[in-house]
C-alpha cells in the first residue's frame, strides 16, 4: 500500500512568508517526496533530485543570511520546514539538516572572504554538504578523532578515515574535523574538503536497519591537500566549532523526530478507523484510545519543547541545554510513537505493506545520531547538576 500523506498540524508561523513556506514544502512533500519513499527506501536508492528540487525552490539555506544565498528565515521557521519534509520520507528532512550543519561551520565562523566565495554555491546553488567528525574508533568521544592535518607551505594535507558520514560519496562538500596539534579537543581544527578532491575516497555505503535511501559511509582522507583558504576558524578551533554546530543540528534532529512519529500517528489514526474488529472499529476499544491518546500528547509535547528552544535561539539566547533536551525528548518519543503504531496496526502494521514498520525502523537511528541519547543526558545533567568530580 502507497504511504498516505500526512495530515496537516496546525502550526503556529511567525509570518504570512513563513506560512506560504509552508505550504509549498506541504506540496513538494505531497507530490514529489511521500509518493516514492517506500519503494526508494526499499530500493536503498538516495534521492539527489529531491535535494535539486530543494535548492530550485530556495530551501537548502533557510536559516542562512540571505547575503550569502540563505533563506533569512528564523530556526522556529526552518525546524518546522524540516518537520513537513521527515514526515514525507526521513531521508530528506535528514538529509536537509545534514547539509545545514555542514555549512554552519562556514556560514558561522567563516571570513568574509570564504562566505562570499563559498557560501551563494552551498546555500543557494545545487551543492550538497556532509559533516565529518566520527571516526571508527572515536564517536561518542568524539575529541579523540586521530584524521590529522600537517601543514605543508600555505596547504594543509589531510589523512585519516571518518566513519558514518551521512552523504558520503555523494556530497559536494565535506566540513572535516582533523587534528592539527596535540591529544584532546584543543588540537582539533575544522576544514571544507571538496567533494572531488584528489585522494578522498568513499567506501561502500552500511547496510543499515532502515534510513537506506541515505547513504551512510566512511570517508578516506589519502593525503588530501587543501590551501589554507579552506580552513575554518583558528587552528585549535575546530572542536569547539563543531560542538556549536551540534547544538543548533539537534533540534533538526528532533523536529525530524517530531515528523516521522507524526506520520506514524497519521497512519494509526487512519488505520484504527477503519479496521473492524468484534463488529466495531477498533478505534472504538479504549485500549486503543488511551494508545492514540498518549501519542497525540507525546508529539505535540516534543514539538512546543523544540519550538521552544528554536525560539531562545532565534531571542539570541543561549539554548544548548533546550537542544539536548528535545533531542532526547523527541527522538524517544519517536520510537515510542512508532512502535506503537505498528501495536495499533496489529500483524499489518509487522508487515511492508504499511509504511509503520519503516518509521520504527527509521526512529532507532534518530537516538543514536548527533550525540547518542546517552551524551543528550550527559550535556543536560552538566547544565542542571554542574560538571562531573573527576
Ligand atoms: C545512520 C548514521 C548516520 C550518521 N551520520 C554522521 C555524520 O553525518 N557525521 C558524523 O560525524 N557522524 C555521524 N554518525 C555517527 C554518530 O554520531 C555516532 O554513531 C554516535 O555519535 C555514537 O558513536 P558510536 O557509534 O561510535 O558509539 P559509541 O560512542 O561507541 O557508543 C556506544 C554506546 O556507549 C554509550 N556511551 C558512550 N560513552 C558513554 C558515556 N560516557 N556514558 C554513557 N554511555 C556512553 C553510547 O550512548 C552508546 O550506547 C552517524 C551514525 C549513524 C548510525
Amino acid at each position: 500500500m502507497p504511504d498516505r500523506a500526512p495530515q496537516p498540524v496546525d502550526r503556529q508561523l511567525p509570518t504570512d512568508e513563513a506560512r506560504e513556506l509552508i505550504s509549498l514544502v506541504r506540496d513538494i512533500a505531497r507530490n514529489e517526496i511521500a509518493p516514492k519513499a517506500a519503494e526508494e527506501e526499499d530500493a536503498g536508492r538516495f534521492p539527489r533530485e529531491v535535494f535539486s528540487l530543494l535548492s530550485r525552490s530556495g530551501l537548502l539555506g533557510l536559516p542562512y543570511d540571505a547575503e550569502h544565498g540563505g533563506g533569512d528565515q528564523p530556526y522556529e521557521v526552518y525546524l518546522q520546514v524540516l518537520e513537513e519534509l521527515a514526515a514525507a520520507r526521513l531521508t530528506v528532512g535528514l538529509g536537509l539538516s545534514v547539509h545545514t550543519l555542514a555549512s554552519y561551520a562556514l556560514a558561522t565562523y567563516g571570513t568574509e572572504e570564504q562566505r562570499a566565495g563559498h557560501l551563494p554555491a552551498m546555500l543557494g546553488g545545487d551543492l550538497l554538504g556532509a559533516y565529518a567528525l566520527s571516526e571508527p574508533a572515536s564517536g561518542s568521544d568524539a575529541a579523540a578523532l586521530r584524521t590529522k592535518a600537517v601543514r605543508d607551505g600555505n596547504d594543509w594535507v589531510l589523512t585519516g578515515t571518518k566513519a558514518w558520514i551521512t552523504h558520503g560519496g555523494v556530497a559536494d562538500f565535506y566540513t572535516v574535523m582533523a587534528r592539527t596539534g596535540g591529544d584532546g579537543a584543543r588540537g582539533v581544527t575544522a576544514f571544507l574538503v571538496p567533494g572531488d578532491a584528489e585522494g578522498l575516497s568513499a567506501a561502500p555505503p552500511e547496510k543499515k536497519m532502515g534510513l537506506k535511501g541515505s547513504p551512510t559511509a566512511q570517508i578516506h582522507l589519502d593525503g588530501v591537500r587543501i590551501p589554507d583558504e579552506r580552513r575554518i576558524g583558528e587552528e585549535g578551533q575546530g572542536f569547539a566549532i563543531a560542538l556549536s554546530a551540534l547544538d543548533a543540528g539537534r533540534l533538526g534532529i528532533a523536529a525530524c523526530a517530531i515528523g516521522l512519529a507524526q506520520a506514524a500517528f497519521d497512519e494509526a489514526v487512519a488505520y484504527a478507523a477503519d479496521r473492524q474488529q468484534f463488529g466495531r472499529p477498533i478505534s472504538d476499544f479504549q485500549g486503543l484510545r488511551f494508545m492514540l491518546a498518549d501519542m497525540a500528547t507525546q508529539i505535540e509535547a516534543g514539538r512546543a519543547l523544540y519550538l521552544a528552544a528554536a525560539r531562545l535561539r532565534d531571542a539570541g539566547r543561549p539554548f544548548a541545554r533546550q537542544a539536548a533536551m528535545a533531542k532526547l525528548f523527541c527522538t524517544d518519543t519517536a520510537m515510542k510513537v512508532t512502535t506503537d503504531a505498528v501495536q495499533v496496526l496489529g500483524g499489518y502494521g509487522y508487515t511492508a505493506d504499511f509504511p509503520v514498520e519503516r518509521y520504527m525502523r527509521e526512529a532507532k537511528v534518530l537516538q543514536i545520531v548527533e550525540g547518542t541519547n546517552q551524551i543528550q543526558r550527559m550535556v543536560i545533567a552538566r547544565h542542571v547538576a554542574g560538571p562531573e568530580s573527576r
